[in-house]
């Protein structure tokens, strides 16, 4: 499949060519607080297939696990466009809400749903776990 999303501004824009790895949804509280929602919808894909246009600023810090996450942002607009895992060399996270079309593949579980407020419903046939460790180790093997 061919993806293709920006920033807010438009000065970053990325196209993605290929098969998404995993498409998640995570309600860690570091996700709240860097997208400013109770939810984080990411899509894992290899950078192999992954092309960017323009300048984004990183910002890293430790994951619950201790591991390193690097989430990458517009400087001018602020939009968080991609994170990238220690976990996972060779792949990208793709924020979901910069696609120009996040309606076209869905999540298939969600990390952290400790966290996630009772009133936030989420298709049941999702797999849940309460955090990132409690996942399975294929499903945890890229993420935090
Ligand atoms: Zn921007
Ligand atoms: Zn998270």
């Amino acid at each position: 499949m061919k993806l293709e999303g920006r920033c807010l501004c438009g000065a970053v824009t990325y196209a993605f060519e290929g098969s998404p790895m995993f498409v998640f949804h995570c309600h860690c509280r570091d996700c709240q607080r860097a997208g400013g929602s109770v939810v984080h919808y990411g899509l894992i894909v290899p950078e192999a297939g992954f092309t960017l246009q323009g300048e984004l600023r990183p910002y890293t810090s430790k994951a619950e696990s201790g591991r390193a996450i690097t989430r990458e942002f517009c400087p001018t607009c602020g939009s968080g466009v991609i994170n990238r895992l220690e976990m996972a060399p060779g792949a990208v996270v793709i924020r979901g809400g910069t696609l120009d079309d996040p309606t076209v593949v869905a999540p298939t579980f969600e990390l952290y749903a400790r966290t996630k407020p009772a009133w936030l419903k989420t298709d049941e046939r999702m797999r849940s776990f309460d955090a990132a460790a409690n996942a399975p180790r294929e499903e945890l093997s890229w993420h935090n």
